[in-house]
């Protein structure tokens, strides 16, 4: 299958996704980092003193539509929030990165994103 004809079956931009959007700089954020396959951006509503949204560039609805071919990925994406941490000062004291799925997960952005959350201590488990 030609390159296109994948993308065709699989779009990388949702034009409705409000994160697609943040990714293509039609609606503002505050990056934090980025590369040409992940972005960073802090959450606009955040719920901890550092709370940062890791996300790949390409559309992918959530953690459930991850296969084995995005392992690169997704490595890529925690080294990113890893140094984010580090350069944020959480490393020492620790952090939280979670990824929520569906209505039950709490997801509302249905663009996959990592919420790397540190800055106070967290309860377990999440409510
Ligand atoms: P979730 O509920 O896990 O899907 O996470 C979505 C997150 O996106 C929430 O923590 C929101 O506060 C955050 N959010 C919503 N709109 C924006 C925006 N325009 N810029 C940055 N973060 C946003
Ligand atoms: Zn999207």
């Amino acid at each position: 299958m030609s390159a296109e004809a994948a993308g065709a079956q699989t779009p990388r931009r949702d034009p409705t996704c409000l994160f697609c959007r943040i990714v293509a700089g039609e609606i503002p954020s505050t990056s934090v980092a980025g590369d040409d396959t992940v972005i960073a951006i802090r959450d606009i509503s955040p719920r901890a003193p550092t709370h940062v949204l890791v996300m790949p560039r390409d559309h992918i609805p959530s953690a459930a539509e991850l296969t084995d071919a995005d392992a690169d990925l997704v490595g890529h994406i925690f080294a990113m929030a890893a140094a984010i941490a580090r350069s944020e000062g959480l490393a020492d004291g620790g952090y939280r990165i979670v990824t929520n799925v569906g209505a039950w997960g709490g997801q509302t952005v249905d663009h996959l994103h990592f919420h790397l959350m540190g800055g106070r201590a967290f309860s377990w488990p999440p409510g």
